[in-house]
């Protein structure tokens, strides 16, 4: 790697991004600098308001091509209006590139208040399939007519019985998709020496969809990894799980609980994309705070990387954010290229710095020190890297 320029796309995005990715962009060179592994070329693709303003579209051609001649990209939270307005960008972006695997390491840091006793339990990883189910957006409003048009043929064909005010969302699970993301879920766990994967699913009352995902999971771990895993059923009638993966499921609501009152015990969760949604957020709040981390969209040809949250607008331009999600991010990317010792540098550095109690405003006050800004976090972050 020594010597070499690996060009990595930027989207600085809206709110809270250009001042969070602008600082992860200069602590990552830093890190690659400090271990000699080349260069990092940034090249920035304009997405959400500022490329509104200067191309008059949310997500530009420009932008589009460069992700695809990087391949790989760090992108910054995008806004989407509620209940109105444009699509979301992030979301078109997951599925026009192909990102079917969205991953999100869950891992408490030492000094970050958590609501649960035992927070240096939680290690787990949110493997959630990211281009189907209810997110492909095939859904009309109430009084529209295509929604009287579905509403008309389901009475009138499939028995249905629904409302005329009714608005109508579809949700699709196809097999080819669940496939390949618990492929990439068990690839990852043998990869990373995981303990187990637990599929999340609403099965019992989603049959054809939810509970498909988990017969197709199932399906292929029994089948193409056979020699990996080992299910619950197989370990009760006395299998054992040494050296493999142990392959469950729970229903969501359970998996709620479950995670809360036994963290420990999960390891990895396979959803679909809405429960994958949901326990992320549920599996961030158990380690404080869902500011400090990030996600992967990977696909077969591309990847981009982002932090958990979204753009924070009431501080956005003030110096105030928590850059650590995009930044566990671009750790994440950092991996992704090969550059692990990179991403090891900078989460050690990151420790370092919360452990001197140097901290942003949202883990300051729990911390009761003093809240630096974003700049100086980062600052305090770089110093640390070549300390560790
Ligand atoms: P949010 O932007 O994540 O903010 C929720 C709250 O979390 C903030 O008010 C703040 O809490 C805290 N927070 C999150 N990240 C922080 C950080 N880096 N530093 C400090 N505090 C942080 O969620 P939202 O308000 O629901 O969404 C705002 C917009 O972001 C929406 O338009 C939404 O669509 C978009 N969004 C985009 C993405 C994405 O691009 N992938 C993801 C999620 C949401 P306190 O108020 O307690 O300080």
């Amino acid at each position: 790697m020594a010597g070499s320029e690996r060009e990595i796309a930027f989207i600085k995005g809206d709110g809270v991004g250009p001042e969070i990715v602008d600082n992860s962009k200069r602590i990552v060179d830093a890190a690659v600098e400090k271990i000699g592994a080349g260069r990092i070329k940034w090249i920035e693709a304009l997405a959400g308001s500022e490329a509104e303003k200067k191309f008059g579209n949310r997500l530009p051609d420009e932008s589009i091509e460069i992700i695809k001649r990087c391949g790989v990209a760090i992108k910054g939270p995008i806004e989407t209006p509620v209940g109105k307005g444009f699509t979301s960008i992030n979301v078109r972006l997951r599925l026009m590139f192909d990102l079917y695997a969205n991953i999100r390491p869950v891992k408490w840091f030492p000094g970050i208040a958590s609501p649960i006793t035992n927070p240096e339990k939680i290690d787990l990883v949110v493997f959630r399939e990211n281009t189907d189910d209810l997110y492909r957006g095939i859904e009309w409003k109430y009084d529209s007519a295509e929604a009287g048009t579905v509403r008309d043929f389901l009475n009138a064909n499939l028995g249905t019985d629904i409302e005329n005010d009714s608005g109508i969302g579809i949700k699709v699970m196809s097999k080819a998709k669940t496939e390949r993301v618990t492929r990439m879920a068990l690839n990852y766990a043998i990869k990373h020496k995981r303990r187990s994967i637990t599929v999340m699913h609403k099965g019992n009352i989603m049959k054809y969809t939810e509970g498909a995902f988990r017969e197709w999971a199932y399906n292929i771990a029994k089948t193409e990894f056979r020699s990996s895993i080992i299910t619950e059923e197989e370990v009760a009638a006395g299998g054992s799980n040494k050296g493999k993966i142990l392959f469950n499921d729970r229903i969501a609501d359970n998996m709620f609980q479950q995670i809360i009152t036994r963290p420990g015990e999960y390891d990895m969760i396979l959803a679909p994309n809405l429960n994958g949604d949901y326990v992320s957020d549920a599996a961030g709040a158990l380690i404080g705070n869902i500011g400090v981390l990030g996600g992967a969209n990977i696909g077969d040809t591309y990847a981009i990387f982002e932090a958990v949250h979204g753009t924070v607008p009431k501080y956005a331009g003030q110096n105030i954010a928590n850059p650590m999600g995009i930044l566990s991010a671009c750790c994440l990317m950092l991996e992704h290229i090969g550059m692990e010792k990179a991403a090891l540098m900078i989460k050690d550095a990151v420790s370092a710095t919360l452990k001197d109690r140097i901290a942003t405003k949202d883990i300051a006050r729990f911390m009761g020190s003093v809240p630096v800004g974003t700049d100086e976090f980062s600052d305090a972050v770089i110093d640390r890297l070549s300390k560790v």
